[in-house]
């Protein structure tokens, strides 16, 4: 796996720089797009990384998964009565389908639905509680109490974020989201604000690979019809009006996140986390994109994979 990654690294080096670096949240807009990590977690639990694979970086929207994960352990299945699973096929912080669907987000994964879902996981309870125990799940995953709140980034997005502000109001009006507005925002500047690295990441992810069980404890994270709920819509919106290429060029589940990381899940295998700050115009990383596509290459790890699995060479 290390020559492998070596590899990959190899393959996207003329490519290192690609993109253009998320600037509408101020604090994201000094990243260095030259940046690029790469790690992977296997059955085993070991992660093998390269690149810049120890260096945290805003997680952003990848954190709409383990909301996700958290709001349907809590509410169950009536959380899709605020908030749906269809692909929207428009971008992260579209408004025109909220209002045309009844203030219903098409699914947890683009911002309204997101900021739906972490309302549901707040509850009756209050934000901080829920991003402690959001903090509490993900350090646990990743098997790392150093993952946290980078709050310079959640104060930046908090001053600046007119457009997730406009959704919530507008799904407030049709009674979706039912703390106070500002409570909702909060937690989920604040969860979008995490830090994590690739490695840190990629084992955090893991369970979403084996049926929502840590494979190397036997833990139960979640449960298992879950697990390959999420991964569904991880295939099907993980990369708003990008999924279908995404899909068809990766062929895993996956998320990303403006901040320029990915989470992608093998299931029965791995997960693959991967950062470079450069986005293309959805919003996905342009070189962390490129080093999936060639990791499934070289591994065969596609979920679309038949049994021939013969990899390198398709275009
Ligand atoms: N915090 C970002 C926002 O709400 C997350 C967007 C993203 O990562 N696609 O705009």
């Amino acid at each position: 796996m290390e020559q492998l990654l070596a590899q990959v690294l190899a393959a996207i080096e003329p490519h290192r720089g690609e993109g253009k670096v998320a600037d509408y949240i101020p604090a994201l807009a000094c990243a260095d797009p030259g940046k690029f990590g790469i790690a992977v977690a296997g059955a085993d639990g070991v992660v093998h990384g390269a690149g810049d694979c120890d260096e945290p970086f805003s997680i952003q929207s990848i954190s709409k998964v383990f909301t996700l994960a958290l709001a349907l352990t809590r509410v169950g299945a009536d959380l899709w009565q605020r908030v749906g699973r269809e692909p929207s096929g428009s971008a992260f912080n579209s408004i025109v389908q909220l209002e045309r669907e009844s203030g219903k987000p098409r699914n947890p994964l683009i911002n309204a639905g997101a900021i739906a879902t972490t309302d549901a996981l707040i509850g009756d309870g209050d934000g901080d509680s829920a991003i402690a125990g959001l903090l509490a799940f993900l350090r646990a995953q990743a098997q790392d109490d150093r993952i946290a709140v980078d709050e310079h980034v959640a104060a930046s997005e908090a001053a600046t974020g007119s457009r997730n502000r406009s959704l919530a109001w507008f799904m407030k009006t049709y009674g979706i989201i039912d703390n106070e507005v500002e409570t909702a925002l909060d937690a989920y500047f604040r969860q979008c604000a995490i830090a994590m690295s690739c490695r840190q990441l990629a084992r955090a992810g893991l369970f979403l690979a084996f049926d929502g069980r840590d494979p190397v404890t036997g833990e139960e994270a979640i449960v298992w019809h879950n697990a390959r709920r999420i991964n569904s819509v991880m295939l099907l919106c993980g990369h708003y009006d990008n999924s279908g290429e995404f899909a068809y060029r990766v062929g895993l589940p996956g998320k990303s996140g403006v901040g320029g990381g990915i989470l992608a899940i093998a299931p029965g295998r791995g997960a693959i986390a991967v950062w470079s700050p450069g986005l293309n115009e959805f919003g996905t990383s342009a070189v962390g994109a490129r080093a999936l596509e060639q990791f499934v290459e070289r591994t065969g790890w596609s979920v679309f994979a038949g049994l021939a699995n013969p990899t390198a060479g398709a275009t």
